[in-house]
């Protein structure tokens, strides 16, 4: 067993912060800026953080001059993502792989503007995943880092499996969560293809293409 090299990202925001003039209103809500007030990285409006969340949610360019926002993100609460590279452990179908275990740990909290009931508190989770140590799996824990970073990995609604609502739940990007077997597990030849695409749609770059 190998030591795990533990690779940690935090989510971060996409926003600019900037401070707004007296009075100046937020585009959005029409109420006057405050404190939590974020221009956009490609024009120069600016909003309540939580509208600007919440807008472009639906639609990744500013509301008012339509100018496309070209960093990607989501709406997961705060959360870690920590990757351990596992000599132990072994995903199906590549059995003297390492594997890259990654540990998702999203807090129970309140929810905010961008979520389905804000003000109300939501379950949080633990979940882990698993990528074999192959390029293909190095990659794409890049990009499963970059995707977390912008908030896209989970959200907050109800979940289909449970039909519990008020919980953190799997958003879009599909992940591994069984070593071995079943549809959720490995191997699936066709894993890395179609998540790759889940993760073009998305916006996020390819792995070469990463800082
Ligand atoms: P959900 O049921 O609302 O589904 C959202 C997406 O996740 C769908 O695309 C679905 O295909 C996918 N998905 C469903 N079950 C999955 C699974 N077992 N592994 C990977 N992807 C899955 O999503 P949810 O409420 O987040 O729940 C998904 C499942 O994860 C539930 O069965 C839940 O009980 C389970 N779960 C797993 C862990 C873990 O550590 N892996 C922890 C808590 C719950
Ligand atoms: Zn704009």
């Amino acid at each position: 067993v190998c030591v795990p090299h533990a690779l940690k990202a935090e989510k971060k925001d996409n926003f600019l912060p900037c401070v707004p003039l007296p009075k100046q209103e937020c585009s959005i809500c029409f109420e006057k800026l405050k404190s939590d007030t974020v221009r956009l990285s490609n024009c120069t409006h600016i909003f309540h953080k939580q509208c600007a969340r919440q807008a472009l949610q639906h639609k990744a360019q500013c509301p008012v001059c339509r100018n496309v926002v070209d960093e990607p993100f989501g709406c997961c609460p705060p959360a870690t993502m920590t990757v351990n590279l596992r000599c132990d452990k072994h995903c199906g179908g590549f059995p003297s792989i390492p594997t890259y275990e990654i540990v998702y740990n999203v807090p129970a909290g309140r929810q905010t503007a961008e979520h389905e009931n804000p003000g109300v508190k939501f379950r949080g989770t633990v979940r882990l995943a698993y990528v074999p140590a192959t390029v293909h799996g190095r990659n794409l824990v890049l990009r499963l880092c970059y995707a977390f970073r912008r908030g896209m990995t989970f959200r907050v609604g109800t979940s289909l499996t449970s039909g519990l609502s008020n919980s953190v739940v799997w958003a879009s990007i599909h992940h591994k969560t069984v070593l071995a077997g079943g549809s959720f597990g490995w191997p699936d030849p066709n894993y890395f293809d179609n998540v790759n695409d889940e993760l073009d749609h998305l916006k996020v770059p390819k792995a070469q293409d990463l800082p």
